[in-house]
Formats: structure tokens, C-alpha cells, sequence
């Protein structure tokens, strides 16, 4: 800290001391901008494709970048997760008058079929205008966006308040362990953290239109259950009425044809409002959308409505018939006929509440209910906060009028084991990466991210990051 009054002033009583913070230095985003791209494709060059997952090689590339500026990160866990893996974990500090917000990745990716990739999916290859490889937008992309704008706010000396956690969890991509492990062992590293930022955000560009910036608030919970019959092995030439089959066949019907409440959550009746004047053309789809509860009393509205599968899957919970099995012989009658069934609840629901209904619908004590794995914790986090504030602020000065809005995840992220340490957790995506590219490289092939979203990138999250100190 600086004081402007020399001590003789202060001695003498003339004039109170002014205390002011250091200037923040002025970057140059361009070189900033290149050196991602730089990092990036070294970054992608490692193979962390899982299984094995191999991210030990990651963490240590990530921590050399950050030595670079001075800023310290361990490697963790390294014991826990096994052979060749490891988690990541940083600290920008402030001053510590607020409390953190913490960054957080996956340092793996999934496994790639390199015969239908243009280029070799790790060779961090830079060419047409594109960094291309497999983890550039899920989610190496995204990391090292993260730790540029952890590095351009030391650099810049930029007065922070609240300190910025960059945290590189193992295995995202297949059980999950990196980021359960970390929350297990290392609470006390996430105790001051208020907000958390990673993927699950989606920043919609159709055809080169923005339609708006996406930040992810809420997911389903998956509730997958598997239903049971039990009855008397036999010939399948003398029907019994102890053949488990038709049992089940009654109840999963019973279940297909059930139709679930509909239920508007605020975060996805925030999302209908916002995108309604994207329907200027139809007043009246414009007029259900901008009011989603009052359109659901209306059947014309409900059809139209839930006649599309994302917006059907985000307004009421889902049930979809899909493993079967009973007899493996024509001629035999099993002693057993199961089904399961992947159930996706909204964040605010209740599973025991859930459950007796889906008994009650079925209506037969012969079918037994188990539930596959037990639920994550709900996600549905605020939005009147400082850091949804400061998300919206710094989209719209890029692109002004444009809308942020809150699109519910229908699938299942980490996102649920840090908040149930009681952070609140964001899906941000800081590219602007067309849905014809996002669709194509997400888990499949010629995955890339474009080098003027990269440096757009650093420079948004870096924004965001500064308006919400
Ligand atoms: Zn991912």
C-alpha cells in the first residue's frame, strides 16, 4: 500500500493519511492472448485420456505454468487416486475481505478414434484459426482459460478482495473420484470459497448468431431405479400365472404412459422469460414463453411446449424405460424379470415423495423397487449474487442487449459434490464456440476451440473475475 502524505505531513496534523491501493499495471491482451494459445496446445499435446486418465502429467504442466508467475499450486491426492494421477490445487490471495471463489477443471478427457480426426487428436495442432485436439472445449479449453486469467490478475496487480482457487480434479470423465476425493480430504482447502465456476455453462451461437450467454444453475438428479418381479421357473409350454414377465410388462406400461407434473423451477422459468423475444415473429409462443406457468394451464401452450424434448425435460422429471431383462430361452419361464429405469428428477424434488408415487402408479406390491446408485446432492444455485452480476456485466459489455440466462442441465456433472459443502456453483462457458462445432467435438471427432475465442476467453472470465471482488 502507497501513502501519499509524506510522515512529516502526518506528524505535523495538516492532513489526514490517504491510503490508496496499487494502480493496476495496464496488460497487453494480445501477447496474453498468444501465450494461451501457446499453453493451450502444449497442454493438449499431453494425453490424458482416461482410462487411464494420466493426470499427473497434466497437474504438473499446469503447476510449472503457474510457478512461471510466482503463484505455488500442489498436487494432491496422488496416493488416493492411483498410479499416474493426481489433483491440482492454487490460491491467488486478496486481502481476504470477502470470500473466495474458486476455478475449477477436469484434467482429463475421453478416449478418441483418431482415424476420424483430421489432425492427430494430440498434437496440440494450431492451424485455419482453430487450436485443435481433444479436451480443447471439454474441458482443457476451459482450464487453461481459467489459470490465464489467474495469472493476468497477479499480473496486472488488480486489488482483489476475495482470493481465486484453481482447482484440476482427475477422472471427471469415468467415476468422478478426483473431485470426491478432493472434497473428502481437502474441506479446509474450500471452507472460505462462496462461489465456484466450471463447465456445464452454454453460450448458445447458432450459425454464427449469439443467441445468449448460458449459465449453468441448476441440473437434474439421476434417480435410476430397478424394478423387480420375482416368480416360478417353468416350461414355456404350460403358461402359469407365476411367469414374472407379464407382471413386468404391466407395470413398465403403466409407467410409460404415466405422465409427470409439470413443475416450473425459478432458474428455468428465468430461462422461458429471457429467450421469449427470440420468438418475436409468433405473439403468441412469444406470450406462453414469456409466462410459463400460466401456459401450462392451456393445453395448446403444454403441447406445443412439451413437444420439445429439452424444454419437456426441464419442466417436470423424466422417466425413460430402458434395460431389459428376463428369460434367456424361448421355451423358459425365468424366476426373475428386472428393468431399470433412468428417472431424472428437477433439483427441488423429493426422492422418497418421488418413489411413492412411482409405487402408486404401478399399483402391484409384486414389483420390487431398488434405487441404482444413491443421489447426488440437488443443484440449483442463486442468481441474485455478486458473481451472477458480474457475469452479466461483463457479457453485455461485449455484446450489448445480450441476454444471460439460466438453461437447466438435463445430465449430471461434479457440480453437485461441491455444493454440498454449501458453495455455490455456476456451468461457465467462456467461449462463444458455435453449436455445429460443440456438437461435432464434445466427445467426439475434430474437437478444437477457435484462437480468437481463446484470448476472448481469458479476457471475459479475467472481467468477471475483477467485477466480482
Ligand atoms: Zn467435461
Amino acid at each position: 500500500m502507497r501513502i501519499l502524505r509524506s510522515c512529516a505531513v502526518l506528524l505535523l496534523g495538516a492532513a489526514p493519511v490517504v491510503a490508496q491501493a496499487p494502480r493496476p499495471r495496464a496488460l497487453n491482451w494480445d501477447s496474453i492472448a498468444a501465450e494461451a494459445v501457446r499453453n493451450l496446445s502444449a497442454y493438449l499435446a499431453i494425453n490424458t485420456t482416461n482410462p487411464p486418465g494420466n493426470e499427473l502429467a497434466a497437474a504438473r504442466f499446469l503447476q510449472q505454468l503457474l510457478a512461471r508467475d510466482g503463484i505455488e499450486a500442489q498436487i494432491l491426492d496422488t496416493a488416493e487416486l492411483g498410479a499416474g494421477r493426481a489433483n491440482l490445487y492454487a490460491r491467488l490471495r486478496s486481502n481476504g475481505a470477502k470470500k473466495a471463489i474458486a476455478l475449477v477443471n477436469h484434467l482429463d478427457v475421453v478416449p478418441v478414434t483418431p482415424q476420424f480426426w483430421s489432425v492427430d487428436p494430440f498434437s496440440g495442432a494450431v492451424r485455419d484459426g482453430y487450436v485443435w485436439g481433444r479436451g480443447a472445449l471439454d474441458m482443457k479449453g476451459e482450464g487453461l482459460v481459467q489459470l490465464m486469467a489467474l495469472v493476468a490478475l497477479k499480473r496486472s496487480g488488480v486489488p482483489l478482495d476475495r482470493d481465486i482457487v484453481f482447482i484440476g480434479n482427475a477422472d471427471e470423465e469415468l467415476g468422478g473420484t478426483g473431485a470426491e476425493v478432493f472434497v473428502r480430504r481437502h474441506a479446509d482447502l474450500l471452507r472460505d470459497v462462496e462461489f465456484l465456476m466450471t463447465e456445464g455453462g452454454d453460450n448458445l451461437v447458432d450459425d454464427g448468431r449469439l443467441a445468449y450467454y448460458g449459465v449453468g444453475v441448476a441440473e437434474k438428479r439421476t434417480f435410476w431405479q430397478r424394478v423387480t418381479v420375482h416368480g416360478t421357473p417353468s416350461h414355456g409350454s404350460r403358461p402359469t400365472k407365476l411367469n414374472p414377465v407379464p407382471h413386468l410388462v404391466d407395470a413398465l406400461s403403466r409407467l410409460a404412459h404415466y405422465e409427470t407434473p409439470l413443475h416450473v423451477t425459478p432458474g428455468v422459468a428465468k430461462y422461458f422469460r429471457d429467450i421469449a423475444p427470440q420468438y418475436a415473429h409468433a405473439g403468441q409462443e412469444r406470450a406462453w414463453l414469456a409466462d410459463i406457468a400460466t401456459a401450462l394451464t392451456d393445453s395448446a401452450a403444454r403441447a406445443w411446449i412439451t413437444d420439445n424434448v429439452y424444454w419437456n425435460a426441464i419442466l417436470r422429471n423424466t422417466i425413460s424405460l430402458t434395460v431389459l431383462s428376463a428369460s434367456n430361452k424361448t421355451n423358459v419361464i425365468p424366476a426373475e424379470a428386472t428393468a431399470e429405469v433412468d428417472i431424472r428428477l428437477l433439483p427441488d424434488q423429493d426422492t422418497a415423495a418421488v418413489r411413492a408415487e412411482l409405487v402408486r402408479v404401478v399399483g402391484d406390491t409384486a414389483v420390487h423397487w431398488h434405487t441404482i446408485y444413491p443421489p447426488k446432492a440437488p443443484l440449483e444455485s442463486p442468481i441474485d449474487t455478486d458473481l451472477f452480476r458480474a457475469i452479466e456485466r461483463a457479457a453485455r459489455e461485449r455484446d450489448p442487449g445480450a441476454q444471460v440466462t439460466t438453461p437447466m442441465l438435463t445430465g449430471a456433472t461434479d457440480r453437485p459434490t461441491y455444493r454440498a459443502l454449501g458453495i455455490v456453483t455456476y456451468g461457465f462457458d467462456p467461449f462463444k464456440t458455435d453449436k455445429a462445432d460443440a456438437q461435432r467435438g464434445v466427445h467426439g471427432n475434430d474437437e478444437r476451440v477457435s484462437v480468437a475465442n481463446v484470448g476472448f476467453g481469458v479476457r471475459f472470465l479475467y472481467d468477471v473475475l475483477r467485477y466480482a471482488q
